[in-house]
């Protein structure tokens, strides 16, 4: 396949992707997504004001602050680099989830012998095997995410996705690929590793419900919840449903630069990781004033080499294989931090 046709099959694939159910960025979830959130804030006016103003919400909606932003302009960047120059994210895993599985599934047969076929029903087995494959995605999710906060090299490719200032749906697209290769091989091990041993406890295959190759669970969260949670509006879940399931608000904390409020609500949409390990901070009902980013170190995080080179030259100083910026550097950073001669007067 030479470029062009390249090209052109990604761009079909782009196509594709942009009105299927299963997809992480469509127009149909677009569209439901706004559907929501103009029903939330024309609920909240109508509680706060008994009356509902139409051009109030519109203009929430379509922020000129959030549309003609330089860090949707980034997001819109990650999202072609992404689509076009990378090509597709599970392709460049060095697991395979599948492959992990019948690794998993030949070793337990070689220590503990064959399971004899389950006689469930197979529509029993199927369920079974779609919750198995869904928590355990959301497990790894939540490990992986944990790792890349916790550990100094991961969070210098994680810092990327948190470089934004404003959330958009495209923000989701704003992942350093490194960032990206790690989550599909760890995803691959843990999921791969749980679909092993259901399979070798069914003693037979058994597929999940799902669309296209998307666990239909998933689909749903995809849906119904994937698009706001990187978007401006603070739709919060609280009490009981606020420990189950990660709204908006949930998200934008999480993008908070506050530093009490860094490596908290990990999870990708259940909450319930969070929760089980002490990371889940619950939002208010009213919206607080958040800043998202990641503060003032980088003047300006938006710049292409800030979001593709300046993670891999960071990870590597924090293995101590490159220096620390020469003294020379840091002399002409504080020559920039001396007053000109108007200021100060
Ligand atoms: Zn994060
Ligand atoms: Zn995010």
């Amino acid at each position: 396949m030479d470029f062009l046709e390249f090209q052109i099959h990604k761009l079909q694939q782009a196509g594709a992707a942009l009105v299927s159910p299963a997809s992480i960025f469509a127009l149909p979830q677009l569209a439901v997504a706004l559907a929501i959130a103009f029903a939330y804030l024309a609920y909240r006016q109508m509680r706060r004001r008994s009356t509902v103003r139409l051009p109030t919400i519109l203009r929430a909606m379509m922020s000129r602050r959030i549309i003609f932003n330089r860090s949707t302009y980034a997001d819109l960047f990650y999202y072609f680099i992404n689509t076009f120059a990378i090509g597709s994210l599970i392709g460049w895993g060095i697991f395979s989830g599948l492959a992990v599985s019948e690794l998993g599934v030949r070793m337990l047969r070689a220590s503990f012998g064959v399971c004899a076929p389950s006689t469930a029903p197979e529509w029993a087995l199927r369920t079974g095997m779609t919750l198995v494959t869904f928590f355990g995605y959301e497990l790894a999710y939540y490990i992986d995410h944990y790792l890349k906060h916790k550990i100094p090299f991961l969070w210098e490719f994680h810092k990327t996705h948190h470089s934004a200032e404003v959330l958009t749906p495209l923000t989701v697209f704003r992942v350093h690929p490194i960032d990206s290769l790690i989550f599909v091989d760890i995803i691959a091990i843990i999921t791969g590793t749980l679909h092993g041993l259901f399979t070798y406890a069914a003693g037979k295959s058994v597929g999940i419900y799902s669309v296209g190759d998307v666990n239909i669970i998933t689909c749903v969260f995809l849906f119904f919840l994937a698009q706001l949670q990187h978007s401006q509006f603070w739709i919060p879940l609280t009490g009981l449903p606020g420990r189950i399931l990660l709204s908006p608000a949930h998200h934008q904390i999480h993008h908070s630069v506050d530093p009490a409020h860094h490596g908290c609500n990990l999870g990708s949409f259940l909450a319930i990781w969070d929760w089980a390990f002490g990371t889940l901070r619950i939002p208010q009902k009213e919206p607080p004033r958040l800043t998202f980013g990641i503060g003032q170190a980088n003047a300006n995080p938006h710049r292409i080499s800030a979001l593709l080179i300046d993670p891999v030259m960071n990870a590597l100083r924090v293995l101590g294989l490159i220096r620390r910026p020469t003294p020379q550097v840091s002399r002409i950073a504080m020559e920039t931090l001396r007053p000109m001669p108007h200021e100060g007067r």
